[in-house]
């Protein structure tokens, strides 16, 4: 008997012939998630393996973030031989509600699935006196997974991960990152279908410190594999919204400081070759997330504008963020460029024409490029 740690999928299952690219990106993530652990990756049919390593639990925290798995239990590895199995089976220690689960991908083992479950599930309740059967909501499904090459997998702990797409091979999402709560969780969340994203962050230096900066570095850092970022782009906007401030209507503060990060956004789009733009944004949250407000920063962007939270509630935003390990950081009191300036009552909503009407009293073009020129580019891998 061998110990290995069993991975699954499902959405990969309905890619037709596409399946295979999709399957050969998720094993290069697994590969790349585990790599630094001495162990075996092996590709058997509609599942993957992994063997010969030291402590399983380190591989299945990793693997529970590798987009594109399902699942992902240590399991007994032994013969498609009825005996091997029933031996293994013997020795299972159990208490409580349970149930035995037989999958037979090899149709030439001789006993159907049905049948040869409510054996095991016999012999596992006569070595188990505190066990019960329960088939509808067992505590513990005991899985045995009959497959074509040969192999049986006992398996009855099973990790869920978050299943979705693998990660695609270029970075094709530009994320826009601020301190809060929101942002990190939307780029897990395009993440999740796939998207490889990379870091954009605007500061107001000297008006927000170092430290604040450096704490968008640590939710960067801390979500870099998850998302797949290399690298993080962080430019100023203290000038713009230092000309918004002293020119322009102070309601539209907020509106004008969007409107500037979305052209910002296009820009290092164009130069480095992505191809979406992502926010944290979620509808209604705050003024600047009405419908009108984000008319008003989808009519200057000019790639689309993903927002994966805006249906989102913040409590499951902010149980998500616990989740993926960005909320105690997040939550550090330091102050964002958005808090910067802010208006005490700013526009809810904003028409599109007056907003314009607002950057034509100062000089646009160049200060946008004079944001544009100053981009800091800082390597997550470093
Ligand atoms: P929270 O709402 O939890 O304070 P947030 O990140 O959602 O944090 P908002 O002010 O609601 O902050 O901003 C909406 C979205 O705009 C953010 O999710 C983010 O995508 C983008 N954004 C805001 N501020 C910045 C910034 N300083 N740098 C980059 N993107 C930003
Ligand atoms: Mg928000």
């Amino acid at each position: 008997m061998n110990e290995v740690i069993l991975i699954r999928f499902n959405e990969i299952h309905l890619k037709g012939g596409n399946k295979h690219y999709f399957l050969k990106l998720l094993i290069n993530n697994i590969r790349h998630a585990l790599s630094g652990i001495d162990c075996k990756i092996e590709n058997i049919q509609n599942r993957v393996l992994v063997r010969g390593y030291d402590d399983a639990d380190e591989i299945v925290e990793k693997l529970k973030f590798v987009f594109g798995v399902h699942s992902i239990s240590k399991a007994a590895e032994v013969n498609n031989s009825e005996e091997e199995i029933v031996n293994f089976v013997k020795n299972i220690t159990i208490s409580g509600s349970f149930k035995c689960q037989v999958n037979r991908a090899d149709k030439a083992f001789p006993i159907k699935s049905n049948e040869f479950a409510a054996k095991l599930g016999e012999i596992v309740l006569n070595n188990n006196s505190k066990s019960y059967v329960d088939v509808r909501q067992p505590n513990t499904v005991i899985n045995v997974d009959i497959r074509e090459t040969g192999k049986t997998y006992i398996f009855y702990h099973t990790t869920y991960a978050y299943s979705g797409l693998p990660l695609g091979e270029h970075r094709d999402g530009l994320l826009l990152l601020s301190g809060g709560i929101d942002s990190p969780v939307a780029g897990f969340c395009m993440a999740k279908r796939g998207l490889r994203q990379d870091i954009l962050h605007f500061d107001s230096f000297p008006y927000t410190s170092t430290q604040a900066k450096q704490k968008v570095v640590d939710i960067a850092k801390s979500i870099k594999d998850k998302i797949g970022a290399k690298y993080m782009y962080v430019c100023s906007m203290t000038k713009m919204q230092e000309e918004f401030h002293v020119n322009c209507k102070t309601e539209f503060a907020i509106n004008l400081l969007r409107r500037a990060m979305i052209r910002v956004a296009n820009a290092v789009c164009k130069q480095y070759g992505y191809k979406t733009i992502i926010t944290g944004e979620s509808l209604g949250q705050v003024a600047s997330q009405t419908i009108e407000s984000l008319t008003s920063t989808n009519s200057v962007a000019e790639y689309p504008v993903l927002r994966p939270l805006i249906s989102f509630n913040k409590d499951e935003i902010i149980s998500l963020a616990k989740e993926i390990g960005t909320y105690d950081i997040s939550i550090l009191p330091y102050e964002d460029c958005c808090t910067v300036f802010l208006p005490r009552n700013p526009i809810i909503k904003p028409k599109v024409e007056d907003a314009v009407r607002e950057e034509a009293k100062i000089n646009y073009a160049e200060l946008l490029q004079a944001v544009i020129n100053n981009i800091e580019i800082i390597n997550l891998d470093e």
